[in-house]
């Protein structure tokens, strides 16, 4: 047990938020449907945007916070204005089983990508587990502050 836990520190100057985020969500306590929820933001916006960031790096590059929640105001998907996107029927509306997911065939409702904000609230949820990935962070002394301890 020991050894297991001696193993799983990462070396200071590597971690990176993907390493921040599976070690916090294995000792996080979390109701079940705020777990839940976290989870959604995580694996939607958070890993595909900061995941390979270092942890180093982002102390010294608070600047991409306001960048992704200003780009979230701007579109939930994070497009950056590219050309061609589909937004695709909403999951769980198939006509036959099968018919969403894999193997999924374009019709009449899936539409051309329009942008749409994130909701303020996603966008404090968001910030949230940031903040508190953060917090667990500094108590591992993977980072030496917090960059963003505040509300933002
Ligand atoms: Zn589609
Ligand atoms: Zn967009």
């Amino acid at each position: 047990m020991i050894e297991r836990i001696a193993q799983g520190r990462e070396p200071l100057n590597k971690a990176t938020v993907d390493d921040l985020i599976e070690r916090w969500l294995t000792v996080a306590e979390l109701e079940l449907s705020t777990r839940v929820s976290y989870e959604g933001y995580i694996e939607r916006v958070i890993r595909p945007v900061l995941g390979k960031m270092r942890l180093r790096e982002l102390e010294i590059r608070v600047d991409i916070f306001d960048v992704l929640y200003a780009e979230l105001r701007r579109c939930r998907k994070l497009c950056d204005g590219k050309q061609g996107l589909v937004d695709h029927r909403p999951l769980g509306r198939a006509r036959k089983p099968g018919e969403d997911g894999p193997g999924h065939r374009c019709d009449e409702r899936c539409r051309l990508h329009v942008c749409k904000p994130l909701e303020p609230a996603s966008i404090r949820q968001i910030h949230a587990i940031l903040r508190r990935a953060f917090n667990f962070a500094v108590k591992c002394r993977w980072m030496s502050e917090n960059p963003r301890p505040g509300r933002f």
